[in-house]
Formats: structure tokens, sequence, C-alpha cells
């Protein structure tokens, strides 16, 4: 797997590219563009074409993370052509970057119908990967199950999946806090991992998973509270991590981007969690995590 952590753009793609090596990292996520707003960044920047070269070059995975208010459950509409818009933009800039998926939150639905909350889903991503020809791909990310509770199970995001029209440019990008948050993280301490990727298995949602965010909760399981925490600083705790880490699964997903969203203190990086997060996952070679 290829491990980093968000970075901010205000220098331009390849400047962030460029401090993910100065972190020791070797994938990163950042915004396409202002993450505030729907509003379109047009014509590409010239230097997401350099951003690109750089990585390939450092063997270095990237993914982009929609601005805050897309939501692909919203009604039709007004702000439903925004959203569609706004996600078009993000995959033709992250495509520019060479990036491996553009990270869409599910979606959250505000009326009665729940079944019309995954028809707008559906038809939102239909829309805006239509006649999209770049490689790079929409990844659906799990909830923590604010407001409403949905996209929190495999089921469901499979299932959405399956009914776009193009799911092969669908995939799924997993948060673990919000895993944790919603329940869908099994209690059982270190080798829920086990259990929660044989769930992964069984509902088909393995085979699609592209990248992942790795982020410890502030809240206890199922508090449904979408609030990251430092790794092993948190309620889900270092050994959920060490074991998840260390798992030989990972051997089938070679390149996967496993990006922290976790707080950093003032004027410091994510350079020693970084660092710490290799350690972990080098518990299997070293003999210090078992079974
Ligand atoms: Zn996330």
């Amino acid at each position: 797997m290829k491990l980093g952590c968000h970075l901010s753009i205000r220098r331009g793609y390849l400047e962030a590219a460029r401090a993910a090596v100065r972190l020791g990292a070797n994938a990163f996520q950042y915004f396409p563009k202002n993450p505030r707003s729907l509003s379109i960044k047009s014509p590409v920047p010239a230097d997401a074409q350099a951003c690109a070269a750089f990585c390939s070059e450092h063997g270095i995975v990237t993914i982009a993370h929609t601005p805050y208010p897309t939501n692909p459950a919203v009604e039709p509409g007004e702000l439903r052509e925004a959203t569609i818009a706004s996600l078009r933009n993000d995959l033709e800039i992250a495509n520019a970057c060479g990036s491996a998926g553009i990270v869409v939150h599910f979606g959250k639905y505000r009326g009665n119908d729940t079944l019309q909350g995954y028809k707008n889903i559906i038809q939102c991503i239909n829309e805006a990967l239509m006649g999209y020809t770049g490689s790079t791909m929409l990844l659906i990310e799990n909830q923590a199950g604010e407001g409403g509770g949905m996209g929190t199970t495999f089921e469901e995001l499979v299932q959405v999946r399956k009914l776009c029209e193009r799911p092969e440019l669908v995939g799924f990008c997993f948060d673990t806090c919000h895993a944790f948050a919603s329940g869908l993280w099994p209690s059982g301490g270190a080798d829920s991992w086990d259990r929660l990727q044989q769930e992964m298995e069984r509902t088909g949602y393995w085979p699609a998973l592209q990248a992942v965010h790795l982020n410890d909760s502030v809240y206890p399981r199922e508090g449904r509270k979408d609030r990251h925490a430092p790794i092993g600083r948190g309620k889900m705790g270092r050994e959920i991590f060490a074991r998840m880490l260390a798992s030989p699964v990972w051997k089938e997903k070679a390149g996967l981007p496993v990006v922290l969203e976790t707080p950093v203190a003032a004027r410091t990086t994510h350079e020693a969690e970084i660092r710490f997060i290799r350690e972990l996952s080098r518990g299997n070679e070293d003999g210090c995590v078992s079974g």
C-alpha cells in the first residue's frame, strides 16, 4: 500500500506532491478546488500535468477529495446541476493530475422517501460520468451515520455501484473512523478487522475498494459522529490499526492509497504519524503482531 496524508494545494498541485516527498509519503489526497464551494475551476491549471509527471516519477499515488457541499443525494434542481458540474470538474482536474480517484461522500437525503435518495445518488453519478473519457474513478466513501444514517453499510454501497451505468468507473474509499462511528466496524477489539474484512469480501465490496482514509475516532463506536483523531489516540486505539495494517490481505491491493485525515497541531506535519503507521504495518514481517 501507499501511505500519506491530506495536503494543501495552496501553492499548486505540483508543490503538494513535492511536500509529500518531504514528509516521507508516497500517497496524498488534495482538494482539486475550493473545498467550500461547488464553483468550477476552469481551465484545469497547467501544473496538474506537472504534478502527474512528478508523481509517476516518484511512485506517488494520489486521490482528490470533492468539496464539502458535494451531495449526490440532493433533489433534482439547480443545486443538483451544480453538483454534477462540480463532480465532472473534479474528475477532469484529478485526471490531469494523474489521480486514482475522486472521493465523494455517499450523500445525505433530507426527504421522507429513502428510496428516492438512492435514486438521486445513482442518477447524479450517471450524469457526472456521462461522456467522461478519463481513467480517474469516482470513489464513494462510507459515512459516519450523521443525519439519517445513509451510506453506512457495505450492502448499500455495493448496490448503488452495481446500479450505476458505468460501474467500472465507480469504486470505494473506506474511512475507518466513519466505519467505527456508524457501527459498521464490529465490536470485539483487535481481531475485529478480520471479521470486517470478511464482510467486505462477502458483500462484494473488497474487489472495488480503491482507497482508504485512515483515521481514529474521537467518539465511541456507534457514536455516529464524524470526528477524526490521530491514529492510536482515539476510541479505536492502536491495536485495531496494528492488526488492520499488518494484515496479509493488503498484498492483494498493491498501490492502494492509504491517506491520513487526522488533525495535527499548528505548524506541525503528518511526518511522525506516517512513520508510526509504517512501523505498525511492518508488524507482520517483524513478527510483532501475531495471527
Ligand atoms: Zn474520510
